[in-house]
């Protein structure tokens, strides 16, 4: 009887440890496009460390990948989903940026033989903060980390590089770089849609930190913009379109770097200058109280540091 108690108790943890394992679903934004929208909190063992949005795109010729997720197991699962949707091999990896939930999974993609692309400042970025960004997860993680280490890409680009595969003509394009040095978008011409990795974030505030550029992110955020992409899918929060990326991350960079140039300007002090910063406009957006006092003082000292 004790024993018979004993295996049911194994078998419901086993199936209580399935419950929990991460599932996604491709989500189709156009004919052979995919993505994958993640969790819009913070980093947590449930979404194992997937609180962003990837997604795929589908050829003739193989299967390009935007973003390999945070862990080997979570790019494992990226390639799970993927094969609901096609048999054909996954080609080539975009990693958008150089946050862990961009690049971490490379590793995975490496193995089963994907040739990994990223536009040339992510590499420095990824250099200095890989085992940083890996420590971090794994505090959150635990075990759920377990075979992720930190892949470089393979090859890098400059300005821009256009991928021809399988009929399906892909644009990477490098602008300024924003949330992070090396953030870079995918730009599909003929679908008019646009993968924009970490500079655009809706339904969530966008996080400034130390290693972000807002006033790049800016300048890069107005040279997507004449895009006039249709379709986008942002780096955090659900599929959008160019209208409500302006209103919830290009007007909020716009907010912050006006205040605090008149601030430096001025001579105001930093704390005077958050003070008097009001972001009440965004306070809808998700982890408003939790990142608005940073992104009001990164600011202020990127342009005082200008
Ligand atoms: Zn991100």
């Amino acid at each position: 009887m004790i024993r018979l108690t004993s295996i049911v108790l194994f078998l419901s943890c086993l199936a209580m440890g399935n419950a929990f394992a991460l599932t996604l679903t491709p989500v189709r934004v156009a004919p052979d496009v995919y993505a994958f929208i993640g969790d819009t909190g913070m980093r947590t063992a449930d979404n194992e460390g997937m609180n962003a949005n990837t997604g795929f795109i589908v050829t003739g010729e193989g299967v390009v990948v935007i973003d390999s997720g945070p862990t080997w197991k979570v790019a494992k699962e990226i390639h799970r989903a993927i094969k609901t949707v096609t048999r054909q091999p996954v080609k080539i990896v975009v990693n958008t940026g150089d946050q862990d939930h961009r690049w971490l999974g490379n590793g995975y993609f490496k193995s089963i033989g994907a040739e990994i692309v990223a536009a040339r400042p992510a590499l420095a970025d990824m250099q200095t903060r890989g085992e940083m960004q890996l420590d971090g997860l794994r505090q959150t993680l635990d075990k759920k980390v377990v075979g992720t280490r930190p892949v470089y890409p393979d090859r890098f680009f400059d300005q821009s590089e256009t991928l021809r595969l399988g009929g399906q003509k892909i644009q990477l394009l490098y602008f300024h770089g924003g949330h992070t040095p090396g953030d870079s978008v995918v730009w599909l011409p003929k679908q008019n849609v646009l993968f924009a990795g970490d500079m655009i974030y809706v339904d969530r505030l966008l996080g400034v930190l130390p290693f972000s550029s807002a006033t790049g992110w800016l300048a890069s955020f107005e040279m997507m913009e004449k895009l006039k992409s249709k379709t986008i899918i942002p780096g955090h929060g659900q599929v959008c379109d160019l209208a409500r990326a302006r209103r919830e991350t290009g007007d909020y960079l716009r907010l912050l770097i006006l205040h605090m140039q008149q601030a430096v300007d001025k001579g105001i002090a930093l704390q005077d200058a958050i003070d008097s910063l009001d972001q009440s406009a965004f306070s809808h957006l998700i982890n408003f109280d939790l990142l608005k006092g940073g992104n009001a003082s990164r600011v202020y000292l990127e342009i005082e540091g200008q």
